[in-house]
């Protein structure tokens, strides 16, 4: 599948990871890397808990792209147990949940890419939740292929923990 975009503007880490030879050499699966808290590999962790990670994508489609994904590294989605998947389809609504609070999105897409034939280039299973905010397409992203965030993925993550720690009450603590 063609990529949508070329390039991104705000993407420092992902220069960091490419140039960071520790990160490439040990070709441990970078969701593995960042569930061990591998220091060599960023990561923008939002939530960990009840055998589930999410984290916001280094590489952003746009602002709130988040990744949840099973501690266990599992290639495929059929591996997860029937409470994984309920406990999984949780993260996902607790997720979006803190985006509409947060980033006040407009609409979703949410799925994953299971195999390299279907466009996953990581193989440790997760979903992507993507939000959609309106006139998100500008001039450069259709003239020059080139996304442009809204913010960098530290505010995103700072709007986001301020949240989770003013409130007791936030999305991931319901039953
Ligand atoms: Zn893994």
């Amino acid at each position: 599948m063609e990529p949508i975009f070329n390039d991104y503007f705000l993407v420092p880490h992902k220069k960091e990871y490419i140039k960071n030879p520790h990160a490439r050499e040990k070709k441990k699966c970078i969701l593995c890397s960042i569930r061990d808290r591998d220091k060599d590999v960023p990561s923008f962790e939002v939530y960990r808990g009840n055998g589930f990670i999410i984290v916001l994508n280094l590489f952003p489609y746009t602002s709130g792209h988040g990744l949840i994904f099973p501690e266990k590294h599992v290639e495929k989605f059929e591996e997860l147990s029937l409470e994984e998947v309920i406990e999984l389809n949780r993260k996902i609504r607790q997720y979006m949940k803190l985006l509409n609070i947060v980033q006040s999105p407009k609409g979703y897409n949410v799925g994953f890419n299971e195999g390299y034939d279907a466009g996953g280039s990581i193989r440790h299973f997760h979903v992507h939740v993507v939000p959609r905010y309106p006139r998100e397409l500008n001039f450069i992203d259709v003239i020059g292929k080139t996304r442009v965030l809204l913010e960098p993925l530290e505010q995103t993550l700072k709007e986001m923990k301020k949240y989770l720690d003013v409130f007791k009450e936030d999305p991931f603590s319901e039953k």
